[in-house]
């Protein structure tokens, strides 16, 4: 063979064949693993795995995260298994104020008979694993369980960057179990969570959740899935879901904080805690970076009150502090209890209180008409954000909860988020505080309010059409992300529009032109003298994305569209069940009732709805300004689509797009968009501010184009972006 530089890219045969190794491999381990069938015989597998390794050495380049060389095991493993750690995981003791942490300390210390040094480390709200490692590579790593079986997600935890496939440097042991946490830093949960909202789906309650989701995916079953979906018209929206799940768990990350069973001389010889997160941290395992030793109970406090206060600043979600004796031999002194080590015990942070006045309480119209009263407050900062308004949902919780305005009252944030008024405080009361009175009358339109049926909690403002509030929220949600996903269209924007009278109401909104946005100053330059007026930034971005989601599939008009009780699970299901709005619209209330998931009152209201005149009107309006309503079915098009079968890659921005509608511009022309670079990528298109991905792509040889080629691409001339197509 000729020897070629290591460095060099290989010729397209060598990364096909590289790519058939590497998918010819991973689906035999897959199979394997759920013991369906044995595809390939051993020998057969070790061939393949022995070529994959020498085109690898011959050509580094090649090797990427998807590569079975660069994960743990072989022709084996069992998913969701149950493993038995190979020392139990005890859960620790709580403290929940200050003095019983004060009892610890003075409890473990009288029977030290001394005061031990302190570990403290920020308690991390995350998953608990225990991974072993022999001979210096991950075997398992397996949630913890009930303390002596957890689940073992191997599969999953190697698609995880930050949990080490391998350890380094000298004296690796050849059995080391160590205990850690999974968690998702608090910017990529907020992101996840910002995506659940747009794919209309429900929020994490916490970062431990969806953690714990993410894990717990099964990504083999659904790699098994786009096995049987290969060339079905489902094949692209499986992979698009594998694709999801791996992007999950590429956002986790792992910190060890303990270990269990080991053979190692070096940690037999370390003599604390902290110094076996300094070895540990040797072998390339990641160690909490907040970790400190302190000599007194005094300085532990004052670790635990710098952190409470400083919570916001630390990137992943904390709930409390864990406080372990360092030194080993006290702790092997000390022991454990039935359940727990008497050496550790963990601080636990209230959730967070704090105390503002309320100083009005308001209502507000919501876009299906209901008036919600809602607290006033002076701002105050709780958990991060300064908040000065909370809602109290309906008269009834004004009066459950007992607060008057102008009273003193506790507010905290529920699951760190929402903040919610929990109640007055009492002995700050002065006798002129007066209680609240749900008024009778819409505070924007006037019209006298009323529960729609008898019983309800709610009342609603009925002048359902021309109510200026339930107007300016209803044009509002239609850009919403669970909707036409229309980032222009923002509050501020929706009020602009219907206060310069350039919308009448939502039938109006795609006849938008930059000449009627001239009559908007929210939209207009601001001009000089000498200059005509032009439209600005946000009514180009408008213009643009409003033609965009002329294109969006029924369901999201459905959703757009605020008929009462329908949301995106239900829209999802009646527009796949009816396919066009004219069906829908012909459909019957027995035809509606029938389809799976849309019940009596779902099925009502979509009657109601086309049986309104002006609602029709909104919808024959949106019609002729070029709305498609595009079947529901339309991902059949979407594989006959002119780039059917190519893998693209956006990275950067692309001037005139959010991220998303550049995404999925592409893949309505039947592309598959992928996050990431790989052998199997067609094409990356390159924007603004590209990052390593435009890098990895002239490595690997892969086809670039920029922002002009994109718009080509989307204007149909393929040829001159991707002449081999
Ligand atoms: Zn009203």
């Amino acid at each position: 063979m000729i020897a070629t530089p290591r460095d060099s890219t290989p010729p397209n045969s060598i990364s096909q064949r590289w790519q058939e190794l590497v998918d010819h491999i991973n689906r035999a381990r897959m199979q394997y693993a759920l013991q369906d069938s044995q595809t390939l015989s051993d020998a057969d597998y070790d061939a393949l795995f022995r070529e994959l390794l020498e085109l690898e050495d011959q050509y580094p380049i090649l090797v990427t995260g998807d590569s079975p060389t660069q994960s743990v095991g072989g022709h084996r493993s069992e998913l969701f298994e149950p493993v038995a750690h190979l020392e139990p995981m005890y859960s620790l003791d709580n403290a929940f104020s200050e003095s019983e942490l004060k009892a610890w300390s003075e409890r473990i210390s009288a029977s030290l008979e001394q005061e031990p040094q302190y570990l403290c480390e920020l308690k991390i709200d995350g998953l608990a694993v225990d991974a072993v490692y022999r001979d210096g590579k991950l075997e398992t790593l397996a949630t913890r369980g009930d303390g002596a079986t957890g689940e073992d997600v191997t599969l999953n935890a190697i698609l995880i960057a930050s949990v080490p496939k391998k350890l380094k440097g000298t004296n690796v042991p050849e059995l080391l179990e160590v205990r850690g946490e999974v968690f998702y830093p608090l910017a990529v949960f907020d992101a996840i969570n910002a995506e659940q909202t747009k794919m209309g789906k429900p929020l994490f309650a916490n970062p431990r959740n969806a953690a714990a989701g993410a894990l717990r995916q099964r990504v083999d079953k659904r790699e098994r899935e786009l096995e049987q979906a290969q060339g079905s018209k489902r094949e692209a929206k499986v992979a698009q879901d594998l694709e999801a799940a791996v992007l999950r768990l590429s956002g986790l990350e792992f910190t060890v904080h303990g270990f269990g069973a080991h053979d190692s001389t070096v940690l037999t010889k370390a003599r604390s805690h902290s110094e076996v997160y300094e070895r540990l941290a040797e072998w390339g395992l990641p160690v909490t970076s907040h970790a400190k030793v302190h000599a007194s109970f005094a300085k532990v406090i004052e670790f635990i009150d710098y952190f409470n206060e400083h919570r916001v600043e630390v990137v992943f979600d904390i709930d409390g502090v864990v406080v372990k004796v360092n030194d080993l031999a006290n702790q092997v002194e000390l022991g454990f209890t039935s359940r727990a080590p008497r050496w550790a015990i963990a601080f636990k942070y209230p959730p967070e209180i704090v105390r503002t006045r309320l100083i009005d309480i308001q209502v507000s119209v919501g876009r299906t008409g209901r008036v919600t009263p809602y607290a006033v407050m002076e701002p105050v900062r709780v958990a991060g954000t300064t908040v000065s308004m909370a809602t109290l949902h309906n008269p009834f919780e004004v009066s459950r909860k007992g607060v008057l305005i102008g009273d003193t009252i506790y507010l905290r944030k529920a699951g760190e988020i929402i903040p919610e008024v929990l109640g007055p405080v009492v002995e700050e009361r002065t006798g002129n505080e007066i209680p609240f009175v749900m008024p009778v009358f819409c505070p924007e339109c006037g019209s006298a309010l009323a529960p729609e049926s008898e019983g309800d909690k709610d009342i609603r403002c009925p002048n359902v059409q021309g109510c200026p509030a339930q107007l300016r929220e209803r044009l509002f949600h239609i850009g919403s992300r669970g909707a036409l996903d229309i980032e222009g269209l923002g509050e501020k924007a929706a009020q602009a529009l219907l206060v310069s009278g350039v919308l009448a109401n939502e039938a109006d909104l795609f006849d938008l032109t930059a000449d009627k946005l001239l009559d908007c100053e929210f939209f207009v330059n601001a001009h000089q003298e000498h200059e005509s007026a032009s439209i600005n930034k946000a009514g180009e971005v408008l213009l643009a994305q409003l033609d965009q989601a002329k294109e969006q599939p029924l369901w999201r008009f459905l959703v757009a569209l605020s008929i009462r009780h329908v949301g995106p699970t239900a829209a999802k299901k009646i527009s796949h069940a009816f396919g066009s709005v004219e069906c829908l619209q012909e459909a019957t209330l027995e035809q509606l009732s029938n389809v799976d998931g849309v019940g009596e009152r779902i099925a009502e209201s979509i009657v109601d709805f086309f049986d309104t005149d002006w609602r029709l009107d909104i919808i024959s309006r949106w019609r002729r300004a070029g709305v498609s309503f595009a079947d529901a079915r339309k991902d059949i098009d979407v594989l006959l689509g002119p780039l059917a079968g190519m893998t693209i890659v956006i990275t950067g921005s692309i001037p005139g797009f959010t991220r998303d509608g550049a995404q999925d511009a592409i893949a309505a022309l039947g592309a598959t968009v992928s996050g990431s670079v790989s052998p199997k990528t067609d094409l990356v298109v390159v924007g603004d501010k590209a990052g390593s991905k435009a890098e990895k792509a002239q490595k690997l040889g892969v086809a670039i184009t920029d922002a002009a080629g994109f718009h080509k691409l989307l204007n149909g001339d393929h040829q001159s972006v991707l002449p081999n197509l």
